[in-house]
């Protein structure tokens, strides 16, 4: 009789704890993460989640199927100046049945760990611009922030990211900067030396969004990968691709120069992700599906 039962209760529980656990949706992201950095949030365990989309400190954050049925991946972004504090990934999941369901994790932002970098430079670059000059600064300013804000819904891209350009790094993401003494903001990429002329190649599949001379930057090229994720190449000699053109990883986009602020030829290469300014090096050999 005792035994009867306990197979009884067995049969009648062990089907609702198998509901419990097929129907949970995991999420899978580091509980801590740096300032610059870029991570790949995976959802699984619910097959019947259809789509999926995340927020993280007030930015999107894009997910794509993976193929196998309730999997989806997205790249999270931490902006280089994010305040290091604890801050709520919100996703929300809508099902096959039609339910919509937000899950939430909290994640730890830490201080990213940069060196300082002092310049000298004419002084033209350390001192406040004239009117005129801060005017363009401006204008230039609002043109790529705007395009910063602008997510195109596909993802363009499917293969790991390469680097544009192998070289020496002569300044490494994060820097603290000093230039002629005076604090300057920043640095938002990676500096990669070069002789003037050196072909720069697309580090993924995507389309040219802007080619524009700008002051600080000089002859700049910026690509749209999809889904909120911009890479940028700057102080170029010259662009070997028009805006609107889509371009294939490796593609020749350009050439290396010394446009805009600068000590010498170089490579600027920069990446932002959902508006967030981020390291590009963490772009290499990230799996998102
Ligand atoms: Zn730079």
């Amino acid at each position: 009789m005792k035994n009867l039962r306990t197979v009884l209760v067995g049969v009648v529980l062990i089907p609702l704890v198998f509901a419990t656990v097929t129907a949970a949706v995991n999420i899978d992201v580091p509980g801590r993460v740096t300032q610059g950095g870029i991570y790949v949030v995976t959802l699984s365990g619910d097959d019947t989640v259809m789509s999926a989309r995340g927020i993280f400190a007030r930015r999107n954050v894009h997910f794509n199927p993976t193929g196998v049925s309730g999997s989806f991946t997205g790249l999270l972004g931490v902006d280089l100046s994010a305040s290091p504090e604890v801050r709520t990934l919100v996703v929300t999941v809508k099902k096959s049945n039609g339910i919509t369901e937000t899950l939430t994790r909290s994640i730890t932002i830490t201080r990213g760990d940069f060196s300082v970098q002092r310049l000298t430079m004419d002084e033209k670059w350390a001192n406040k611009p004239d009117e005129a000059t801060l005017k363009r600064i401006e204008r230039e300013t609002g043109v790529v922030t705007a395009l910063y804000a602008t997510e195109t819904p596909r993802r363009l891209w499917s293969e790991a990211f390469m680097m544009p350009l192998i070289g020496g790094i002569t300044g490494a993401f994060g820097l603290a900067r000093y230039i002629n003494g005076k604090p300057s903001s920043p640095h938002s990429g990676i500096d990669i030396a070069a002789v003037t002329g050196t072909p720069v190649v697309a580090a993924n599949d995507g389309t040219v969004a802007l080619v524009m001379d700008m002051y600080y930057s000089g002859l700049s090229l910026f690509i749209d990968h999809g889904q909120g994720l911009y890479t940028m190449y700057f102080h170029l000699s010259d662009v070997l691709v028009t805006g609107g053109e889509s371009v294939k990883r490796g593609q020749a986009i350009a050439r290396v120069g010394a446009t805009g602020r600068v000590t010498g030829a170089h490579l600027h290469f920069g990446a932002r992700l959902n508006y967030n300014k981020v390291n590009p090096a963490e772009l290499m050999g990230k799996r998102i599906d």
